[in-house]
């Protein structure tokens, strides 16, 4: 079994949705690992689905300094590297591309993507997606996953329009032009 990086008590299963992660049975920090972090932000929140920060995909453009625990699995030392722009500093493992969080970091990650996405304007959505479409073309990723992830922002810009600019998208009905985000 498994023990808790920060207080060496247990850790047990525990179910996010679907997702089995470990939780410390004391402290009630979790481990998340490879890709289970993003599982469980989706499926808090679907919404969130495209705010994806790849950090082993990008590591150099995280501020990574030393974390000061040991990974669970691995057994070296982790690096505490900030969850996109969201304030929560987790602690990463390079290996195996877990990821430690303390308790209320999950909550707290999730709280601050809802506030990002909240506050990003239309034309921010635009740049997000050009972006992502250019990773459709060069990422590393599949192409399927890539493409979910796009087919989401355009719903998300649907929205987003509709929102912002609900007269254009009653126009765009009107004349029954050519719908993209159909
Ligand atoms: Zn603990
Ligand atoms: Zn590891």
């Amino acid at each position: 079994m498994k023990e808790c990086p920060k207080c060496g008590n247990d850790l047990n299963v525990k179910l996010i949705g679907s997702i089995e992660v470990d939780e410390c049975i004391s402290c009630k920090g979790i481990w998340l690992e490879k890709g289970e972090l993003r599982e469980a932000k989706d499926l808090i929140d679907p919404n969130l689905n495209w705010l994806d920060f790849e950090i082993w995909k990008h590591e150099d453009k995280f501020s990574s300094k030393q974390g000061a625990i040991k990974c669970p699995t691995c057994n070296i030392p982790t690096v505490s590297i900030e969850y996109g722009h969201t304030g929560v500093n987790v602690d990463y493992c390079k290996n195996c591309h877990g990821v430690w969080l303390d308790r209320d970091e999950l909550p707290n990650i999730i709280d601050a993507l809802e506030h990002e996405i909240n506050e990003k304007t239309f034309s921010e959505y635009v740049d997000e997606t050009i972006k992502e479409a250019k990773e459709v073309i060069t990422g590393p990723e599949s192409f399927m996953s890539e493409w979910k992830d796009l087919s989401s922002i355009f719903k998300l810009m649907q929205y987003r329009l509709y929102v912002e600019k609900p007269k254009l998208v009653e126009t765009l009905a009107d004349i029954n032009t050519l719908n993209p985000f159909k």
